[in-house]
């Protein structure tokens, strides 16, 4: 049996059901429908096979992805897809993709798709230090597409609503897809990285719109090309079996729980809970501007930064890891995926409390 000893607030690889770990562990020793260790079965066997096939149907599902999608299960990370996008969409056009800088991933997808081709940010956080999601802007109708970042897993901002425009829109969904609901249809391509919210890390999810994928004329290496995925099943090569089985347990619990209606509902109550204490709490304010502050990943600080260790370190003593902010951030992020349950932040949030009552900091508001 699973035991949760800790309460795991950590960005990623993040938390994932204590009945998806026992199920995992059970199949790296024996998976019953081949009788052998999901870690030696071929992925050319009918049982994995079955996988695949159940776990796009998931994400179909779940997410009610429209019929003129594919569903693909790729490697290299979200991180790849900084570059694989520009390589399919960008290269041998001689229109510019325009992209909106809001956060540190979104800045190093920027970097990748200069390799390809023009690159024009439309609009960006950075001189507010990326604590909010820059609006403003206006999609020029020549652009080869438009990509964003729904959720800034390192600053703490969500994109609430998305453009409604001709171009395409590509967005990197790593850490708040199956978070929420979402219209697949308004997007041309969607990635994540499954290490969030999806399952393991070694697999990365793409939902990319037939037509969209379709559109590249020029040559792309098989391994970078979209279509090769779509046309294999996502079985071109070795697939990451373990990591695809896993987000498939996790797909299931996610299923069973109610989808993501429910999940959704969950996560805002989680956020609310932790966001109340940040404002409430005299010692602490929240990182992010409150029209942007994201539902998975709460950042935070102290008014007063010298304090900040000696929290993290009463935080850890009471249980709790993976709450200290992204190294070049600093403060703190406390990750709250769909796993981890309400009362992880009913505990983070006594916590928070008891720290401010040993420092007799009012318990009032000072403002
Ligand atoms: C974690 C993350 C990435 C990087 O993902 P890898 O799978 O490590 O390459 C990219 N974008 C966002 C939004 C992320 O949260």
């Amino acid at each position: 049996m699973n035991t949760q000893f800790k309460h795991n607030f950590g960005a990623g690889p993040c938390i994932l059901p204590g009945l998806v770990l026992d199920r995992a562990a059970e199949a790296v020793k024996c998976w019953d429908e081949a009788g052998l260790s999901i870690l030696e079965i071929s992925h050319r066997s009918a049982p994995f096979e079955n996988v695949v096939k159940q776990t796009e149907s998931l994400v179909r599902e779940l997410l009610n992805v429209p019929e003129n999608y594919s569903v693909l299960f790729l490697q290299g990370g979200a991180s790849m897809q900084f570059c694989m996008v520009p390589m399919n969409f960008l290269q041998g056009s001689n229109k510019a993709a325009v992209y909106i800088d809001a956060g540190y991933f979104g800045q190093k997808a920027i970097k990748e798709a200069g390799l390809f081709g023009n690159v024009n940010v439309l609009a960006s956080s950075k001189e507010r230090g990326y604590s909010d999601i820059p609006g403003g802007y206006v999609i020029p109708e020549d652009a080869a597409y438009f990509h964003c970042t729904s959720n800034n897993t390192i600053e703490g901002t969500e994109m609430f609503s998305f453009p409604n425009t001709n171009v395409p829109v590509v967005c990197d969904m790593s850490s708040d897809i199956f978070s929420r609901e979402i219209d697949i249809s308004k997007f041309d391509l969607i990635y994540a990285g499954a290490q969030k919210n999806t399952g393991p890390a070694g697999m990365t999810l793409v939902i990319a719109k037939n037509e969209f994928i379709d559109s590249v004329k020029h040559p792309v290496p098989s391994m970078l090309d979209y279509r090769v995925y779509r046309d294999n099943g996502s079985m071109y090569n070795t697939p990451p079996v373990f990591a695809i089985y896993t987000a498939m347990l996790n797909l299931q619990w996610l299923r069973d729980k109610g989808g993501l209606k429910v999940i959704e509902m969950e996560n805002k109550a989680k956020a609310q809970l932790l966001y109340e204490e940040i404002d409430r709490n005299p010692l602490f304010y929240g990182s992010a501007a409150m029209q942007d502050r994201s539902l998975m990943n709460v950042t935070f600080r102290m008014y007063d930064k010298a304090q900040e260790a000696e929290f993290i370190a009463y935080a850890e003593k009471n249980g709790m890891v993976g709450i200290r902010g992204y190294r070049t951030v600093g403060g703190f992020r406390a990750s709250l995926y769909n796993a981890l349950p309400y009362e992880s932040v009913k505990v983070l949030v006594a916590c928070m409390k008891a720290y401010a009552e040993k420092h007799h900091a009012n318990v009032e508001p000072a403002y």
